[in-house]
């Protein structure tokens, strides 16, 4: 026989955790499924990185995609303030980590994950439950890979996006929600690391520095940031290339020639950049063109550009040609670079795509097509910058489901 509940939750990540705490308080009875032995896998793995939770710049410009407006209402449920008062409330205190946003001990009985587990309160979570198929009838009837049923009235789908497998990642919740009704955006990766057709690239890998970076199209820009950027072996990954990156997938997928504009000056216009480079080498001729450069960039990287522009190791600054001067000055500036690809999913932190936010109402993250159907987190398709911004909506429209998934079973409790 099936166990029954009034509101089952699949999925133990930030959303799951918290949409099951929510709608456990409301008194509701909730069993949260996850098919791993521990909670939070994937947030354990952002900590690796310091995982922020939320960030001091938080609002509407950091979400984009089809319809970024749609994380307003769970962003004004649960603003940043909120949130560092809930988690102060459970006696964990976040921090502002410079360059990563919000952040709190990941493990431990002061972490974040000891608070959300904490506040599950009567919930009961079952750990090793991986669902492999869901019902919708009177109820919803889960099924679970060995043949065990659960039975609930109310059912939040929290199982994340198909990225990092190594954490849970996997297909199984987008293709529950299409087969109970529901239309799936392409999913692709977006906070992931980028191959680029540039072999010299690797001899600066492990150089980081901040940059302006865009990324376009032969036709148009997709996306344009500032922040970190680190060079690797295959290419270039970092905050500011995770922000431009979301929209590489989609692009490449549609055989779109990608480019990757850098300026490393960032906030800097070429004028003030030609003023500097002109004032190096105005006030050194004699010496050397590569330490005249080492007083503008890090040696490593202008090592390579001058070597790009064809500078003699020999040459002095005063016998720089007018071409080479400009070349460097376009790639100070205006380097251009070829995308060949992403990494792909498997080392990818997001993805971009899932289900239609067309058809969830983002007041309570509820089922516009499902009757008592809630989705929530990384599930949506919903694209931010990196920062902890992800991590604050996986919270935030958890709260809201479960709040509402709660509500609900009040009202029909009234009503029948
Ligand atoms: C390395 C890394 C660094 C990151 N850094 C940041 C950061 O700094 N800031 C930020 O905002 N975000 C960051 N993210 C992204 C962030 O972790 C996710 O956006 C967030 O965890 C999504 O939460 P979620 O609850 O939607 O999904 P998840 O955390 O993915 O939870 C989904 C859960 O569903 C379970 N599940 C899946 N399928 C099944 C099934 N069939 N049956 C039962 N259970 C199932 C999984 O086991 C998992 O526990 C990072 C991610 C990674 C991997």
């Amino acid at each position: 026989m099936a166990r029954s509940y009034d509101v089952i939750v699949v999925g133990a990540g930030l959303s799951g955790l918290m949409a099951a705490g929510a709608a456990a308080q409301g008194g509701a009875r909730v069993a949260l499924l996850d098919k791993q032995s521990l909670p939070g896998r994937k947030y354990l793995m952002a900590c690796m990185g310091k995982g922020a939770l939320s960030n001091n710049d938080l609002g509407l410009h950091r979400f984009h995609g089809r319809d970024a407006r749609f994380v307003s209402d769970a962003l004004t449920a649960l603003p940043q303030g909120e949130l560092r008062q809930w988690f102060s409330g459970q006696g964990v205190e976040l921090v502002d980590a410079p360059h990563y946003g919000l952040i709190a001990p990941p493990q431990g009985p002061d972490s974040a994950l000891a608070a959300l587990v904490a506040a599950l309160g009567q919930a009961e979570y079952l750990p090793e439950h991986r669902v492999a198929a869901v019902h919708h009838g009177a109820d919803f009837t889960i099924t679970l890979d060995d043949g065990r049923k659960f039975q609930a009235a109310r059912l939040i789908l929290s199982m994340g996006t198909p990225n990092l497998p190594q954490c849970g990642g996997e297909f199984t919740g987008l293709e529950i929600a299409q087969r109970l009704g529901h239309g799936i955006e392409p999913v692709f990766p977006a906070h992931v690391p980028l191959a680029l057709d540039e072999p010299w690239l690797a001899d600066l890998c492990g150089l980081w520095l901040d940059v302006d970076l865009a990324l376009h199209t032969q036709r148009r820009e997709l996306a344009r940031t500032t922040g970190s950027l680190l060079f690797t072996q295959s290419g270039l990954t970092g905050q500011a290339v995770f922000n431009v990156a979301h929209e590489a997938g989609p692009a490449l997928e549609g055989a779109e020639r990608l480019t990757l504009a850098i300026n490393f000056f960032p906030g800097e216009s070429p004028t003030e950049v030609t003023r500097w480079m002109h004032e190096a080498f105005g006030s050194h001729t004699r010496e050397n063109a590569y330490a005249v450069f080492d007083r503008l960039i890090p040696s490593a990287l202008g090592d390579r550009l001058l070597r790009r522009q064809k500078v003699k190791p020999t040459l002095r600054a005063e016998q720089l040609e007018q071409p080479q001067r400009e070349g460097l000055l376009r790639d100070l500036t205006d380097l251009r670079l070829q995308v060949r690809s992403t990494l792909g999913m498997a080392a990818s932190e997001n993805a971009r795509g899932g289900v239609s936010l067309r058809e969830i109402d983002p007041r309570t993250m509820h089922s516009r097509k499902v009757p008592g159907l809630y989705v929530v987190g990384s599930m949506l398709d919903i694209t931010c910058d990196w920062g902890g911004f992800a991590q604050h909506f996986a919270l935030a429209s958890g709260l809201l489901a479960g709040r509402a998934a709660g509500r609900a079973l009040d009202a029909s409790a009234l009503q029948g």
